[in-house]
Order: C-alpha cells, then sequence, then structure tokens
C-alpha cells in the first residue's frame, strides 16, 4: 500500500484554495480514511490546513501523542467518556446534548445542531436550552456546527433547508448572548457551495484524492494498492479456477496468483468482476477472491515471477481507482478506502 503525501499535499492546497479565505480541517478520523492518521494529519497541515477533526477522543489523543499541536475537534464520544482528558490535551469537544455538559470545565465547545441528518447533534427543539446552559456553563461556547445529508447532490432540497435552520440556531445563540464561529460544510460542500463556507470548512474524502461530486476537479487519489506475482501456471481449457470453481478457462491461458485476497481489504463481491494491472495491461481476475490471493489471466502474454500487479490507484496509468471497485459492487470509495486499514498491508508513504 503506497500513500502519496505529495499528492495529499496537490489536493489540500487546491480545497484550501477554495475555501477562500475560511480555515480549513482535515478530518483523519477513522485512522485517516485508512491511510494513517498522522502521517495524513502532519502533510495536510503543512499543505494550509489549520485544523484537526477526529471523530473519538483516543484518535485526538493519539495525534497528540504523536506531537501534533494544531486545534482539534473531537466529536463522537460514548456517554460517560473522560471529556476532562480532552481539556488537559486542548482538544474542542463536540457537545449535542445538555447531559455532556455536566461536571465539564474549562472546555472550549462547538455545539452541533442537528438541522436535518437526523444523526449527531442536538434537535432544533432543544437548541435554546443547550445554548443557554452553555452559555451558563464554566466553558467558552466556540462555535456553532452541523453536518449535511446530501451535499454530494448539488441542488438537493435538504441542503437549503439545513442552511436555513443552522441561520436559525446561530440567531437563536446570538440571542443568547454568545458570538460563536460557524462550521458547516464537508468536502463536497466546500466545492460547490462557498455560501456555505463559514469561517471553516471539514475536508474529508476530497482531501484523500477521492470527488464526491460529477463535476470534474483536479483530485488525485493518494492511496495505490499494490502487490507482485508470486506464482505463474499454464493450464489447460476447461481448467476452473478457485472455490467454487465458478470460473472455467475456454482456452489454455496463463495464469498468475497474487498474494492479496479479503483479508487485505479487497471486497469479496469483487470475484470475477474485477482486473488488475499487470505489464502495464489491464487483466481480468478470475474466479472467487479468497481470503489471501486472487488469480489473474494473462492469455498468452508473458509475465514473470516479481511482476508488479496494481490492484488500484490514481487511474493514471491505466490501472482501476477505488472508485471503480465501489461502483462494481454499489457502495462508496470511501468504504473501500477506509476498508484498507488491515495490520498486514505495510504502509509506505512517499513525497
Ligand atoms: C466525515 C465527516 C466530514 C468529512 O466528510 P467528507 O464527505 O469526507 O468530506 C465532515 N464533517 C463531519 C462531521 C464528518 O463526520
Amino acid at each position: 500500500m503506497t500513500i502519496d503525501l505529495g499528492l495529499l499535499r496537490h489536493n489540500v492546497a487546491l480545497l484550501v484554495d477554495r475555501a477562500a479565505g475560511a480555515e480549513s480541517m482535515a478530518v483523519v478520523k477513522a485512522d485517516g480514511y485508512g491511510h494513517g492518521a498522522v502521517p495524513i494529519a502532519r502533510a495536510a497541515l503543512e499543505a494550509g490546513a489549520t485544523w484537526l477533526g477526529s471523530c473519538s477522543l483516543d484518535e485526538a489523543l493519539a495525534l497528540r501523542a504523536a506531537g501534533i499541536t494544531a486545534p482539534i475537534l473531537s466529536w463522537l464520544d460514548v456517554a460517560g467518556a473522560d471529556l476532562s482528558a480532552a481539556v488537559e490535551a486542548g482538544i474542542d469537544v463536540a457537545v449535542s446534548d445538555v447531559d455532556q455538559l455536566r461536571g465539564l470545565r474549562g472546555a472550549r465547545l462547538h455545539l452541533k445542531v442537528d438541522t436535518g441528518l437526523c444523526r449527531n447533534g442536538c434537535p432544533p427543539a432543544r437548541w435554546a436550552e443547550l445554548v443557554r446552559a452553555a452559555a451558563a456553563s464554566n466553558n467558552e461556547v466556540y462555535a456553532v456546527w452541523s453536518h449535511l445529508a446530501c451535499a454530494d447532490e448539488p441542488g438537493h432540497p435538504s441542503i437549503d433547508l439545513q442552511a436555513k435552520r443552522f441561520d436559525d440556531a446561530y440567531h437563536a445563540a446570538l440571542a443568547a448572548g454568545v458570538t460563536p464561529r460557524r462550521h458547516l460544510a464537508n468536502s463536497a460542500a466546500t466545492l460547490n457551495r462557498p455560501d456555505l463556507h463559514f469561517d471553516m470548512v471539514r475536508l474529508g474524502i476530497a482531501m484523500y484524492g477521492l470527488n464526491p461530486l460529477a463535476q470534474r476537479e483536479d483530485l488525485r487519489p493518494i492511496m495505490s494498492f499494490r502487490s507482485s506475482v508470486a506464482l505463474v501456471k499454464r493450464v489447460a481449457a476447461g481448467e476452473s479456477v478457485s472455490y467454487g470453481q465458478s470460473w472455467t478457462a475456454e482456452r489454455d491461458t496463463t495464469l498468475a496468483l497474487v498474494p492479496v485476497g479479503y483479508a487485505d481489504g479487497i471486497p469479496r463481491l469483487l470475484s470475477n468482476r474485477m482486473e488488475v494491472l499487470v505489464g502495464g495491461v489491464r487483466r481480468p481476475q478470475r474466479g472467487r477472491v479468497c481470503m489471501d490471493q486472487i488469480v489473474v489471466d494473462c492469455g498468452d502474454d508473458p509475465v514473470a515471477l516479481g511482476d508488479e500487479v496494481v490492484l488500484f490507484g490514481s487511474g493514471e496509468h491505466g490501472e482501476p481507482t477505488a472508485t471503480e471497485w465501489a461502483e462494481t459492487i454499489g457502495t462508496i470509495d470511501y468504504e473501500i478506502v477506509t476498508g484498507m486499514h488491515r495490520p498486514r498491508l505495510a504502509r509506505r508513504y512517499v513525497r
């Protein structure tokens, strides 16, 4: 697994530019979407991001333990999590409910309002109470924020409705005597809704080079997944490949064995539906994807032990992309790259 931090910096610089004056938070939850949170965080900060976002306090503390001093927001902790550890480490805390304020002091708060995602966030009916309680607490109300449900579907009516509810929540906060900053936009809204940038944008998938929108953007996927040929063999017409023998050779052919499988993040649903690049040429994978190996059909072409195999990458050399895998099996590329977080896949970082 190769992670290109040079391309990450390219993507972040492009997004920081598009954020046009708003601050940029690099979202590194789920171990940096499967790319490795600490190296991604460092490179994103070098390229102009000024904040980091993580899902849990543990993820945020790991960034601090690595010596990263940039502001961090951690937004989804289990009930009863020790938020005083966040305060001690200078990590901002997201609050969606009055109960989370109990016993909390000295924290910098980002009050989250649910404007229509119905997931995390305070429902509008309880917002005034939350703002009042936070303003009266021994904490600083630093920001109000929310998250969009359909930012990747430009023109979806929920976007404007969420923006309106967000504005109402902001004004309710002003009425309660606080003057918080605001943040709402994810990658998609950063790219296509400049009116929703407010004081900060939260950059996720686009920073990793995957485009959440149909419009063309100069984003470069930073993860590539490579292996090499572990065995080559000639098989006769009529032989079948892998468990269940789901593919049978129609003519004599050369098969290359590649020592990666579903334990390394290749969805088994891709069986007989994926291609890989060997010797610069796309070749079909045959039979079922196994736990540790796949078989590739090289026809009559010469292929040798140790030849490089590109499973997915930026697509610039004709190789498949994580997005292509996702589309083949009906999921999103977010799930593909975060699913590549596997203990036995060594990550190599290049600049
Ligand atoms: C994951 C996440 C983001 C980033 O979303 P992308 O679609 O990857 O840009 C932003 N904000 C919150 C609250 C998130 O959970």
